[in-house]
This record gives structure tokens, C-alpha cells and sequence, in this order.
């Protein structure tokens, strides 16, 4: 295998990666849809890998929504058939996540706080404290009973917080954090460690990992970050389904999460150009001398995933 990689995939190329392939991981902004518009062919892509017998899976960095608003997001666009399991959200893993610390899912797990699981500090929206609630998490500031704890929870002590994309975040929330992390048994995690994301209005919005940092600064503790390009995405994935990484590509649009991703988890990559990253940036990953930046230069490239589509059967 060659070391330059980055090549445009394409015609027999294209054929012969696809045919070898197992299943993809798509991302989703910017990949399938960019804001309420789906990216065109790729409702037509998802049909035809699913008639080619294609396992096909979606990994988000998004913590805003709920699985099953993911879901019907996915209908609404125009992608017929996508079921709630295919979908791996950094709310979702981040629940099991907490779920298998807080609640210890696994035998033998010697560190688990079973005998008092707590509650969680959510900086976050109703769609990562709805998929929190679902893996059976209590939550501190439950609304419909103002700062009244349920009764027979007020003494329960907060064991995690999790950081997600918060557009309500305060000052007075960044200092609740930090009181309840001085106690080192409580954990701190992040959904993902995005810097900001791109609106269609062509702003910016500030992404969850600038509210990590804030967290992170003023508490002195580091956070377990559980969205992409760390790999826990994929072992939810693999405890799931049972994939072969060698068999699986990685489809994304920005450099530093879904490629090194798709990297950091043995998967060959592709990035497509409908979203964040340019091709110019992974030419000059490819050109540094900097070994860290191989890992961010994808394998292969595309203009959009509806350039896929010629790679499959009719
Ligand atoms: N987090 C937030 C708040 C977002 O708005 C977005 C994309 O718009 C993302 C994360 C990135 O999501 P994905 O990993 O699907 O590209
Ligand atoms: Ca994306």
C-alpha cells in the first residue's frame, strides 16, 4: 500500500473498494445533509448500499438531538428505511457510557460506583438529558419541580458531568461544574471535542469542545471525551454489530474528527468535500513532516457521496 494516499476514488478504484467493503460509517453534517437540506444522491447512495447488501452506519458528533429526533430527521430529508439502531450519536454513546460507570454494566468492573450511582450535572439540551434519562441516569435539576429534588434523591451525590453542545451555557452553570468536580470521584465527560461548526448563514456557532476547554481550565480536571476522533464510538459500534474494522470505511467531512476517527480505529477513510474541510488542507497535511499529521490525511477523497453511487450494482 502506498504512503501518500488522498487520491480521488473513482472508477475502478472506486469499483473495487466498495466491493471489498463490508459496510460504511457515515458522518452526518455536512456528509449527508448540510442544515435542512440533504446533500444530493445521497438519499439514492443509502438505497442502493442497502440493495448491494451494504452494512450502512451513522456517527455524529452532534449532541443536540436525540436519537429518535435523529430519526425522523433522517425521514424528513428524504432517507427512506434508516432505523433508530444504525444511528451512533455522541449523546447516545456518552449515556452508555455513563451508564456502564455509573451504573456498572460490566462484571468485574472494579472501579464501578454501584452502590451509589448519583446523579448527573448535564450542560446540555433536552436531547442529551432525554438519551442520559433512557440508559436509566438520574439527573440533578429535573424540570417540572424547580430546584426541588425528587423525593429521596436530594441527598444523592453527583457523580459526573457532562459537557455537550449547550446553548444556554453560564457563567453560574460553569461554577456549579467546577463545585461538583472538586470531588475526584466525579467524572467528567464531554460529547465531543468539536471547535465551532459552520451555519448555513456562513457563521459560526461555537462547538462543545470551546466549553470543554472553559470547564477543564477552571476545574483542573481533564475530561474523557466521547465523541469522535477518540475510538469509543466505534467500540459501541462493534459491541453492537460485530463489524470487522478492515472491512469498514469511514466517510467524513472534516479532517481532524471523522478521519482521524476512521484512523485512530483501523478504517479506511474518505473524506468528502460537501462539508468542513477542503482538499487543500489534506494535501498539506500529506506535504508536513510532522508524523501526527499522516493520521489526518484521508485514503481516499470524493466532490460528494453521491459520487459513490457509479461503485455499485444497479
Ligand atoms: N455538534 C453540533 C452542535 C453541531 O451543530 C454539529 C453539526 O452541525 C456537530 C456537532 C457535528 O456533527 P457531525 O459529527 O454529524 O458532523
Ligand atoms: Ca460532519
Amino acid at each position: 500500500s502506498s504512503m501518500a494516499g488522498c487520491k480521488r476514488l473513482s472508477g475502478a478504484c472506486l469499483r473495487e473498494v466498495l466491493d471489498e467493503a463490508q459496510g460504511l460509517l457515515f458522518d452526518c453534517d455536512g456528509v449527508l445533509w448540510t442544515g435542512e437540506r440533504a446533500v444530493p444522491g445521497a438519499p439514492e447512495l443509502m438505497e442502493r448500499l442497502n440493495q448491494n447488501g451494504k452494512i450502512t452506519l451513522f456517527v455524529s458528533n452532534n449532541s443536540r438531538r436525540s436519537v429518535a429526533e435523529l430519526e425522523r430527521r433522517f425521514s424528513r430529508l428524504g432517507f427512506r428505511g434508516v432505523r433508530g439502531e444504525q444511528v451512533f450519536s455522541s449523546a447516545l454513546c456518552s449515556a452508555l457510557y455513563l451508564r456502564k460507570r455509573l451504573l456498572g454494566g460490566e462484571a468485574g468492573d472494579g472501579d464501578s460506583a454501584a452502590s451509589t450511582p448519583g446523579r448527573v450535572f448535564v450542560l446540555g439540551g433536552e436531547g442529551l438529558r432525554g438519551e442520559l434519562r433512557d440508559a436509566g441516569l438520574r439527573l440533578t435539576d429535573e424540570e417540572g419541580d424547580g430546584d426541588e429534588e425528587p423525593p429521596g434523591q436530594e441527598g444523592l451525590p453527583v457523580r459526573a458531568v457532562v459537557v455537550g453542545y449547550d446553548d444556554q451555557f453560564t457563567f453560574a452553570k460553569l461554577s456549579e461544574a467546577c463545585a461538583y468536580l472538586r470531588d475526584p470521584r466525579c467524572l467528567l465527560v464531554a460529547t465531543d471535542p468539536d471547535p465551532w461548526h459552520p451555519l448555513s448563514s456562513g457563521q459560526r456557532t461555537p462547538g462543545t469542545g470551546s466549553l470543554t476547554a472553559a470547564v477543564e481550565t477552571a476545574s483542573g480536571r481533564k475530561a474523557t471525551v466521547i465523541g469522535k476522533p477518540n475510538t469509543y464510538m466505534f467500540e459501541c459500534i462493534v459491541e453492537r454489530f460485530g463489524v470487522d474494522p478492515s472491512r469498514m470505511l469511514m466517510v467524513g467531512d472534516r479532517l481532524e474528527t471523522d478521519i482521524l476517527f476512521g484512523k485512530n480505529c483501523g478504517l479506511d477513510t474518505v473524506l468528502t468535500l460537501t462539508g468542513v474541510s477542503h482538499l487543500e488542507e489534506a494535501q498539506a497535511y500529506m506535504a508536513s513532516d510532522s508524523p501526527s499529521a499522516k493520521d489526518l490525511v484521508p485514503h481516499y477523497y470524493v466532490d460528494s457521496i453521491a459520487d459513490l453511487i457509479p461503485g455499485l450494482d444497479e
